[in-house]
């Protein structure tokens, strides 16, 4: 980013800025000193600072300023001001003072502190008159009331040298209004009263120096007040050196050459070389102030840097092309000289422009000024933003200036790459924005000129009133989308007052300062612009927190090669992740106003079932009624395939798989699959994808609710765990032959596989404490390790495990670990024995325990790529924990059907259970928890179908933690209600409870997720 801060020439007439450059000498006034006040002069008031800090405090209105004015000259503030007291004395004796005053008790204790902090960076506008002043032979002085600090030192924060006289009337025992004080001003100064000029913000202080004889000018905004001072010494006061530097030596230039092409080209008849000064902020085009003696216009000259460069970088032709042409078209850009493309004058291509004078403000809360007059300042900017948003781009022909259409797409993309090529660590905000910024683009765009670099600071205002007279630093700009500009203009709002690089406004009360929100800035360039309010205008605000991101992550990864241990980098890196956070917040508030748009029975108090179906439209189906209707037709295909097959062998493989034989799938399964394959019910698991049903997460949803009716349905229709989840990796991240060798068997439901994660030496939970090892050997890859709770590795027709384990063991923490797909097959996979959940083997599928011995597999069979094994992890448990959840509604709605049915049937103490209130109250209560659960988990699916699985991380977190002991107690309601025939083999409710109440565990335990929860949270 460059960030280019000197002050231009302006327009008008050449006599206009000969004058303005205080070229002609003036004829010198009476005056010989001026006297300023500290603060609310040299330094913010502390008038809004107390205003603040009273609402701050609860404190009531107007209390602070109604006491020191009431007590008066007994209070404790003319006390602290004369160093009678000090800033710790003063807390105590000033809160009793308000307390009396307000009628309530009240803590001042930390107002001091309060207002040093607030009052500790000077305006650099009054420093830069204060030189101006010196340099013209004036005496300067500050005549302040200020205190002893609770450090014993006196209140002085900014340096003395800006003076010729000091007066600290906690220093000298007296403060203004008293003459003392001003007499020992004037007599220190040398000077009479009425060749003095004293600015002060308070009228006693003006009146008391008034009467002595002083000239006083009243400070509310301090350009004026600069500007009134300008007018009575007859002097510009804003230096037009400032910011600028002598040359660096490897930044010089032929002056000679330079001179000569001035003369060829613009006729000007010079006869001596320049002085010249660079422009000392590191923008990346070296800047310089051109100044030939008072009678010629100072000029500034930008060209290339020195060196090998991009064809693209650095173009000052390009600036140069763009001021001149919006510069035709009412924008105020400096009025330009001359583009030289010639390298061989100065040894790279540059241009020349006037320099403006004027005010360049720094600090975005304009400190120094009235809130009328930054409410001008703001509303100009947004002027001249619309201004330059208008230029007709044919008419100026500038229409080849950048490409058209889709410049936000071409953007995120630019600062993806851009990002990714300089990622240093993994920066969670990022990788989600990276995600969700493509899927949310907008639609609308039209073409403007883009600025590309829109703040306060690139614009030099009028010195006399806030008015627009230059627009700077169009490095960035380009031909795109005009309300990128308008968001990025914002960023301010959203940084912290003392943030490195750019200066905020948060935590600012705008409204007291007159400064308008961001909301209003929209609305006024709206307004202007004469455009409907922007929807997605918090789309475009993650995206430039986003852009800015890239740009800082950049430059911390560049200063880390550079100086790797050096704090400042340290700080860029940081700020890089700041930004994104603050990115990634403005994408969630863009993410829920498109969720709440869509569903506008949320948050609205109204129900409605039947809120429009297809979440395609962005839309939150909240009940099977609201799909579309081809899911509707799957969803009651399954639920008659459900009556017609699934229930009625229910028994039958229960009874199977407690006998025996119980290794061996039920006889009857392949048959069910066969049908369930012809009636369309197959592979309904996998979204957008060629291989499944094509269905997004919420619709297969409800799918999975009326599979998870039954233990043994989802294999039926080939949607069983883990096989799902294996699947989705091949399907996603497989090589072809991969797919071929492995993928299409398990969609054709001809063999299943297993994942091979957790190990009993460590503790899994955190998986990168796996101990597993992956070595290269060649061609092939060496697995040695021990693995158990391997769902499905019993299962006689496993043929293919995912192995996870690792490959690196040096590599960053989440980086150490690969996935490699071995047949169940090769030499040295032994499965040692299966365990049991409850006593429950789960046969045929069995969670094994499994030992690999020094394991050979050709190198091929690395999924992905080394290192990736997290990456491919994390893909695959978001949709996985869906499909957990609603199978595991699907069961505690089973439960309760159970659990309603026999209540009516049985009969305890001479009435039926179902009168019963403890009953009562457990089907409600348990009607309650499903449909909870359900609408969370219908939440997070559609989060992801339209934010995407990252965008969603909290919310598959939360259902993961929620939907499973949520269930546990329906059915254990169920199971209560039953009796003993709710814990037994005869009923489905022992089996759901088990499965329910492992997933509390498997897929990583709760604690984990309430973890990721509470630090989404608190982030
Ligand atoms: C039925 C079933 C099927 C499974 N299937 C598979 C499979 O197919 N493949 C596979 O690889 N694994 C499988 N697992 C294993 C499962 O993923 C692990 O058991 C789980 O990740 C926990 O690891 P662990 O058992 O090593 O527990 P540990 O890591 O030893 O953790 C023990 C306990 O510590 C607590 N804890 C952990 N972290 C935190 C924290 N940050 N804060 C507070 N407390 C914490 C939790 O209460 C946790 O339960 C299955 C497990 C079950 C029960």
């Amino acid at each position: 980013m460059s960030v280019l801060r000197f002050a231009l020439g302006n327009k008008g007439s050449l006599l206009d800025r000969v004058l303005q450059q205080g070229v002609i000498n003036h004829a010198r006034t009476k005056f010989r000193a001026v006297i300023f006040d500290m603060g609310g002069v040299v330094l913010p008031s502390p008038f809004p600072m107390t205003k603040e800090y009273e609402l701050q405090k609860k404190i009531p209105p107007g209390t602070i300023w109604k006491t020191i004015k009431d007590y008066g000259d007994k209070g404790a503030w003319p006390k602290l001001e004369i160093g009678e007291i000090n800033a710790e004395e003063f807390g105590q004796i000033f809160s009793e003072e308000c307390t009396k005053i307000a009628g309530e008790t009240v803590n001042v204790h930390d107002f001091l502190p309060y207002l040093e902090h607030g009052m500790k960076s000077p305006i650099t506008e009054v420093l830069d008159a204060i030189n101006c002043l010196r340099q013209e032979g004036y005496k300067t002085a500050l005549l302040t009331n200020n205190w002893i600090q609770s450090d014993g030192k006196s209140l002085l924060p900014l340096s003395k040298d800006y003076f010729d006289v000091v007066i600290e009337s906690a220093v000298v025992g007296v403060n203004k209004p008293k003459y003392p004080i001003y007499n020992l001003c004037l007599s220190q100064l040398n000077v009479k009263p009425e060749d003095t000029i004293f600015l002060d913000d308070m009228q006693p202080n003006l009146v008391a120096a008034k009467s002595l004889g002083i000239h006083t000018i009243k400070v509310e905004d301090v350009h004026v007040a600069i500007n009134e001072l300008e007018q009575q010494l007859n002097i510009p006061l804003t230096s037009t050196n400032k910011g600028t530097t002598p040359v660096r030596k490897e930044m010089q230039f032929d002056t000679r050459k330079f001179t000569e092409y001035l003369n060829n080209q613009l006729n000007m008849g010079l006869t001596h070389e320049p002085e010249v000064r660079e422009f000392s902020h590191g923008q990346s085009n070296p800047t310089y102030l051109i100044d030939y003696g008072p009678s010629v216009t100072k000029m500034v000259l930008r060209k290339k840097p020195p060196g090998k460069l991009l064809p693209s970088a650095h173009a000052v032709e390009r600036e140069y092309r763009i001021m001149k042409a919006v510069g035709n078209h009412g924008v105020k850009v400096p009025p330009l000289l001359a583009l030289c493309e010639d390298s061989s004058i100065i040894g790279t291509p540059f241009y020349v422009m006037e320099l403006v004078q004027g005010n360049i403000y720094k600090d975005p809360s304009l400190p120094g000024m009235t809130p009328e007059s930054r409410k001008k300042v703001y509303r100009e900017m947004v002027d001249t933003l619309c201004k330059i948003h208008r230029v007709d781009i044919d008419k100026a022909g500038i229409s080849d200036y950048g490409k058209h259409g889709n410049y936000v797409e071409r953007q995120v993309s630019i600062w993806t790459k851009q990002y990714q090529r300089s990622e240093t660590h993994t920066i969670p905000s990022m990788n989600r924005l990276i995600t969700w910024l493509p899927q949310h683009l907008p639609t609308n765009e039209v073409i403007s000129v883009v600025h590309g670099d829109v703040r306060i600071d690139n614009f030099i205002f009028r010195r006399e009133h806030p008015e627009v007279v230059a627009t700077l630093d169009w490095e960035l700009s380009t031909l795109g989308d005009p309300i990128s500009d308008l968001a990025y203009s914002c960023i301010p709002h959203f940084l912290p007052t003392n943030f490195p690089i750019i200066s905020g406004l948060k935590g600012v009360n705008l409204n007291e300062l007159g400064i308008p929100t961001h909301e209003q800035i929209l609305e006024m360039y709206c307004n202007e612009m004469q455009l409907p309010n922007i929807d997605n205008f918090d789309f475009y605000m993650a995206f430039s927190f986003f852009r800015v991101a890239s740009i800082l992550q950049g430059v911390y990864k560049r200063s880390k090669q550079g100086q790797a241990s050096s704090d400042k980098a340290g700080v860029t890196g940081k700020l890089a992740e700041h930004m994104s956070d603050i990115g990634w917040s403005f994408a969630s508030k863009e993410g829920f106003r498109l969720f709440n748009k869509t569903n506008p029975s949320i948050g609205s108090g109204t129900r409605n079932y039947s809120t429009h179906a297809a979440n395609r439209d962005m839309k939150l189906p909240i009940h099977v009624s609201a799909l579309p209707h081809s899911t509707q037709q799957l969803h009651s295909n399954l639920l008659q395939f459900m009556e017609d097959h699934v229930y009625p062998v229910e028994k039958s493989f229960s009874e199977y798989y407690s006998s025996e034989n119980r290794w061996t799938p039920h006889p009857e399964l392949e048959k069910l699959k066969a049908k369930a394959k012809s009636a369309g019910l197959w592979n309904l698991f996998l979204p957008h994808s060629d291989h499944g049903a094509g269905l997004c997460n919420v619709e297969y949803a409800y799918l999975c609710e009326v599979m998870g009716r039954c233990l043994y349905a989802p294999e039926i229709f080939n949607c069983s765990a883990p096989d799902t989840g294996n699947m989705e990796v091949l399907a996603e991240f497989g090589t072809e032959d991969q797919k071929q060798r492995w993928l299409k068997p398990l969609l054709d439901g001809e063999i299943r596989s297993c994942f091979a994660m957790t190990e009993p030496q460590v503790a899994s939970s955190d998986a990168t404490n796996i101990e597993s090892s992956i070595d290269k050997d060649g061609d092939h890859l060496v697995l040695n390790g021990r693995k158990w709770w391997t769902s499905g590795a019993m299962d006689p027709r496993m043929e293919i495990i995912i192995f996870m384990g690792k490959n690196d063991k040096n590599a960053a923490r989440h980086q150490q670990q690969s996935m490699v797909l071995v047949p169940a097959d090769t030499p040295g996979v032994e499965i040692i024995r299966p365990l049991t959940v409850f006593g429950f083997d789960d046969a045929p599928v069995g969670h094994g325990e499994v030992v690999f011995n020094n394991v050979v597999v050709p190198k091929e069979n690395m999924i992905l790529e080394p290192g990736a094994g997290f990456r491919i992890a994390q893909a695959r448990l978001g949709p996985g924990r869906i499909h957990h959840c609603m199978r595991l509604i699907g069961s505690a709605e089973r439960s309760l059907d159970l659990m309603k049915e026999r209540v009516k049937s049985r009969v305890t103490f001479g009435r039926p259970l179902v009168t019963r209130d403890t009953i009562l109250r457990d089907i409600a209560t348990s009607r309650i928890e499903i449909d909870q659960c359900r609408l969370l988990v219908l939440m997070t699916a559609h989060m992801m179908d339209v934010a995407g699985n990252k965008a969603a991380a909290k919310e598959i977190a939360m259902i993961k933690v929620a939907v499973p002991i949520t269930v546990c107690r329906v059915i254990d309601r169920a199971m209560q209600a039953f009796g003993a025939a709710g814990l037994s083999g005869d009923f489905p409710l022992a089996g759901f409870y088990a499965w329910s109440r492992a997933l509390r565990i498997a897929d990583g335990p709760d604690a984990v997720h309430e973890a990721a929860i509470a630090k989404k949270e608190l982030a």
